[in-house]
């Protein structure tokens, strides 16, 4: 009955990598863990040291906003184990993710993406942008040809989320990646929901990652944070924005979005991670693929467990057998696609109940807390969107969303049950599977 944690191999030296990486100068007192330096300025010896730190000649620190050396170490270790050529954290996954769109895009620019997106997401592209003139194309990103279609000399960029949530729908990759590059279009992803121990989005041709580290590298919900992972492989002298055409020149074709990211964008907007954030996310690096291991694997026995429920419409996890994105997610993610999963209901009310009357999971927004998590994603992150939004987003109102945590999975599935056996006999119709299933190419 118990999920088998031992049978998935650990990604090559992780815990090794990030624990043996060095911080940049040696603490007097030889401290093990790098002291947080919680400092808003940085002093010099002169006028000279600090006018070449100002203006990019020596790499001191000078000032919080623009770079902090407790997060610096932060983003080092990161880009020692994914292979970035550049990271940069900040204090939310949104500014992650708000930092780079304000990077990439310029009035008059598209962004083709799905529709299926993160809810804060969709509305920076649709309002937050859309009022300075960036338009935004969707797509089903599971077809080739028409996402390629939408392309044109002003496409700024191809975003997506690597598994779409709620609708854990999932695209390939790697074609998507050849197509846009095809046209000269750089390839960002939110990859939020698989970890980078199990994803290696540059392998599939990402050039611009982002996380909302909130999630599994936060351990346990300490805190926010963002990254913004460069791996150096586009060339923006191609971009149709002029600002990064001009970098371009400046920095180096390969170096200009990261270039323009940390003394811009990063510097004017003040979204730059904290240097307690940093500390509380480096301890969190350093378990993250056990905890992930842990609580993917559990998230993928409940999801099996859960097939078997009468009460339960449709259980979605892309590793099910039978889930129409098994292969692909299997071949892009490996045997553990995180550990999230849906389940769906007859009906809203039924789903209400049911999150009322769950005694050891939380009801709680939030991804990979050490603790599970239900939410019901219609009523409350896509519920100030129109029933229409949420109708072309797919957001049902019949499905609950779960988050597993660290728990014994035995006991989560005994807290699932027991949810499930207090509703009420059923009272509606429950929907045929053709109306629930998603649709593929
Ligand atoms: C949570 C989340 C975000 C936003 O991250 P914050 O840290 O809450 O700002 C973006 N994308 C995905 C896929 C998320 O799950």
């Amino acid at each position: 009955m118990q999920p088998d944690f031992r049978n998935f191999t650990l990604m090559k030296n992780y815990e090794t990598t990030v624990l043996t990486t060095p911080y940049a100068q040696p603490d007097p007192f030889g401290a093990l863990a790098q002291p947080v330096y919680h400092s808003a300025a940085f002093e010099f010896p002169s006028a000279a040291a600090m006018s070449d730190a100002f203006c990019g000649r020596s790499p001191r620190h000078s000032y919080s906003r623009i770079s902090n050396p407790t997060v610096q170490n932060f983003e080092r270790r990161v880009a020692r184990y994914t292979g970035a050529m550049s990271v940069t954290a900040l204090n939310t996954g949104m500014a992650a993710i708000s930092g780079s769109m304000l990077n990439l895009v310029q009035k008059g620019c598209n962004v083709i993406t799905s529709r299926h997106l993160f809810g804060n997401t969709f509305s920076l592209l649709s309002r937050t942008l859309g009022q300075f003139g960036v338009e935004m194309r969707t797509a089903d990103l599971c077809n080739l040809k028409e996402t390629e279609r939408l392309i044109d000399e002003n496409t700024c960029a191809l975003f997506f989320e690597i598994i779409t949530n709620p609708q854990m729908e999932v695209a390939d990759i790697a074609a998507l990646a050849q197509m846009a590059h095809s046209h000269g279009v750089p390839v960002m992803a939110d990859t939020t929901i698989v970890p980078f121990t199990a994803f290696h989005a540059r392998e599939f041709g990402v050039d611009i990652e982002l996380i909302s580290s909130t999630k599994y590298i936060s351990a346990g919900a300490t805190g926010l944070g963002g990254l913004i992972l460069d791996y150096g492989s586009f060339d923006w002298s191609q971009s149709p924005n002029s600002l990064l055409q001009q970098q371009s020149r400046r920095a180096g074709k390969k170096a200009a979005f990261t270039a323009r990211l940390k003394t811009e964008i990063l510097t004017n907007l003040g979204i730059m991670m904290t240097p307690y954030e940093a500390y509380m996310q480096t301890l969190g690096l350093e378990t993250l693929d056990i905890r992930f291991r842990r609580q993917a694997s559990s998230a993928l026995w409940l999801a099996q467990q859960l097939t078997h429920e009468p009460r339960i419409c449709r259980v979605n996890h892309t590793a099910l057998e039978g889930n129409p994105y098994h292969e692909l997610s299997e071949r892009q993610f490996g045997p553990l696609p995180g550990a999230m999963l849906t389940i769906d209901l007859a009906t809203r009310d039924e789903c209400f109940a049911f999150i009322d009357a769950l005694k050891v999971i939380r009801r709680a927004t939030n991804l990979f807390d050490h603790r599970s998590l239900a939410i019901h994603p219609a009523s409350t992150i896509f519920g100030l969107f129109t029933p229409e939004e949420r109708g072309e987003m797919d957001v049902l109102d019949t499905t609950v969303r779960l988050s597993i945590g660290l728990e014994d999975p035995a006991d989560l599935l005994d807290d699932i049950r027991q949810a499930l056996e207090s509703l009420s006999p059923a009272l509606q119709p429950i929907p045929s599977p053709s109306s629930l299933s998603p649709t593929l190419p």
